[in-house]
């Protein structure tokens, strides 16, 4: 059996793990903790980092802290996990959707003013598999309605926007470092800022809001979001290998392209855009003919793992119940739903794998 995503740790993360046992320092409490923030904040190129328990937490406090509430509407691409838009509706607002770009699968820039209305408060881009969202075009409607920029990039470290590191365009952003994404903490996220105010305030949403006065009260209601020591240990270490994680990812990407160009009933993500090249987060194909799930189920038969894509906000019963998205139509997003999903592309991937995974799908495609 190939899985979908193997991690990879064969960095110094066995030995600050022991250094957290040694030491007793397992909780939020800890110096890994700052140390990941800081170092972390220091590699995107942003002032402030604020580890939490998960990319969605983080999602969740950025919501927040940029202050959506009862009334608001907040602009997302409709391909996307859920943890976005649910973080939105948690605090009161309204996911409004636009479709994907034909190319990237990120959020399609020009659909997006017609979207915007007196009650719009925030863009909230995400990044989708390979490439980052036009950003440009993001920021120049940000700035034309005094909207602010939510970047979720649960699934970019490392990758860039004309040479700018992704991360590093939201007024607030998050990350996730669940194991598949480039660097891993078993579970983790982080909020990225500039601005200290916010910064503060992701900090206070984090810990249940304790006033620093006096522990115990409370002028506002948090979570318990904190990371552990043990995580962020794990961060430390990742993160000192991440330039070697983003190559590997490139040639996983470039090896599978080797094997796959030119394949009959299959469609391969583009190489580059304008703007970036492609990462490789996921290797990610679509189906010409057979419908994702038919193919899944013939590579799964034959010992391959795989995902489908994400399946759109405007399809997600949860939102139908609540009478929203009903009769929206989104075309691209619901072919690439339908046709597309992932072949095994982690980061511990060997290259015989790779190979062996592109045959399988190949003779698949046949049948
Ligand atoms: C992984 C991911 C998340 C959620 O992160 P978790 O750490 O799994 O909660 C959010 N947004 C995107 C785009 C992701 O890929």
């Amino acid at each position: 059996m190939i899985p979908v995503n193997t991690p990879l740790l064969n960095g110094n993360e066995l030995k600050y793990l022991t250094e957290c046992i040694e030491t007793g320092w397992i909780s939020s409490e800890g110096p890994f903790i700052k140390k990941f923030e800081e170092n972390m904040a220091t590699y995107v190129g942003r002032k402030f980092g604020i580890a939490v328990s998960n990319g969605s937490a983080a999602l969740d406090i950025a919501v927040k802290a940029i202050g959506i509430k009862e009334g608001d509407e907040v602009i997302l691409p409709t391909f996307t996990i859920i943890s976005p838009a649910q973080s939105i509706v948690y605090a009161g607002g309204k996911p409004i959707l636009v479709d994907a770009d034909a190319a990237t699968w990120c959020m399609d820039v020009n659909q997006i003013e017609a979207k915007i209305t007196p009650k719009t408060k925030a863009i909230l881009a995400v990044h989708i598999y390979g490439f980052p969202t036009d950003m440009d075009a993001i920021i120049e409607l940000a700035n034309k309605y005094k909207l602010a920029i939510i970047e979720d990039a649960a699934e970019m470290h490392g990758q860039t926007y004309k040479g700018k590191m992704c991360g590093s365009f939201g007024h607030i952003t998050t990350f996730s470092f669940y194991p598949n994404k480039h660097i891993t903490t078993g579970e983790g996220g982080m909020l990225m800022t500039d601005d200290k105010t916010l910064a503060e305030k992701c900090r206070a949403y984090r810990n249940l809001c304790f006033k620093p006065e006096r522990r115990f009260v409370h002028d506002e209601l948090g979570w318990n979001y904190r990371m552990t020591n043990l995580q962020a240990a794990l961060g430390v270490a990742q993160l000192e290998k991440i330039e070697q994680h983003i190559v590997r990812k490139r040639e996983i990407g470039a090896l599978y392209n080797h094997y796959l160009n030119g394949t009959p009933g299959i469609e391969l993500m583009p190489v580059q855009t304008d703007y970036a090249d492609n990462i490789y987060w996921v290797y990610a194909i679509i189906s010409k003919h057979k419908t994702a799930i038919e193919l899944m189920k013939q590579l799964g038969e034959k010992g391959i793992g795989t995902r489908p894509f994400f399946y759109p906000m405007h399809w997600q019963p949860v939102f139908n119940k609540m009478g929203w998205y009903a009769n929206e139509q989104y075309p691209v997003a619901e072919r690439i739903a339908e046709y597309g999903f992932y072949l095994p592309s982690g980061l511990g991937i060997t290259d015989d794998e790779i190979k062996e995974v592109s045959e399988t799908l190949k003779s698949v495609l046949k049948d």
